[in-house]
């Protein structure tokens, strides 16, 4: 199989976990990015069910920030959308979702997407040792966080990504929405409609 020129024997799957309360160009640029550098034949987004490092906070029920994912992804031919994480009981871990896309793609590559600020984090996820073997990590910069260490990171298993940078975050989507400031092209229009429609973050 060819992608972009260069042969690869395998599929090659990107995974982009997120939140996404709302998923928001950030989240976008970061899938496309880093499909384009490593030749990915698809990225799929993982809307988180009950983030282990939110439970602190409320959430926007799974289907909005679901079907919000949708509506932001569906005009990409590389970019799908998996229920994975929100129709699994309880807390989601990221080696439960690394362990059921592997599942569903056995022969495929997968390379999991994470910001600078979640790769900090990886060291303390559950069952860090065998997220290592189900999948190649890219960590992607993101303005205001600074870049991982080396020395907080597995050698070795995580490629750091220089993204174009978007000061974008769904905290501050929804704080905006909440105050009636304008959204329009921090999310994709339909995820602006979205929200508007349904009275989000009010
Ligand atoms: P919140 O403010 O609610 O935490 P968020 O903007 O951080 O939302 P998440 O859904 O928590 O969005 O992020 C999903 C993944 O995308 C994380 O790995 C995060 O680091 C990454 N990410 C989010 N925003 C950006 C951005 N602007 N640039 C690069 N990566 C990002
Ligand atoms: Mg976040």
């Amino acid at each position: 199989r060819s992608v972009r020129g260069h042969w690869h024997d395998r599929l090659r799957i990107g995974i982009m976990g997120g939140t996404f309360d709302p998923i928001h160009n950030g989240h976008l640029v970061a899938a496309s990015e880093v499909a384009w550098v490593y030749d990915l034949d698809e990225v799929i987004f993982v809307p988180t069910g009950r983030p282990v490092f939110k439970l602190d906070k409320k959430v926007t029920n799974a289907e909005d920030r679901y079907l919000m994912t949708v509506i932001a992804t569906a005009s990409n031919p590389k970019f799908t959308v998996s229920r994975v994480d929100i129709d699994r009981p309880g807390v989601t871990y990221t080696i439960d979702t690394l362990r059921d896309i592997h599942a569903q793609y056995p022969d495929a590559d997968l390379f999991f997407i994470t910001g600078a600020d979640a790769v900090a984090e990886i060291a303390r996820w559950k069952d860090a040792a065998s997220m290592w073997e189900l999948a190649h990590f890219v960590a992607v910069t993101r303005p205001g966080y600074s870049s991982p260490e080396g020395s907080v990171l597995p050698a070795g298993r995580v490629d750091v990504l220089e993204i174009p940078a978007l000061a974008i975050s769904s905290t501050d989507v929804r704080r905006r929405a909440e105050h009636d400031e304008p959204v329009w092209y921090l999310v994709p229009d339909g995820v602006v409609q979205y929200i508007a429609k349904h009275g989000l973050y009010r």
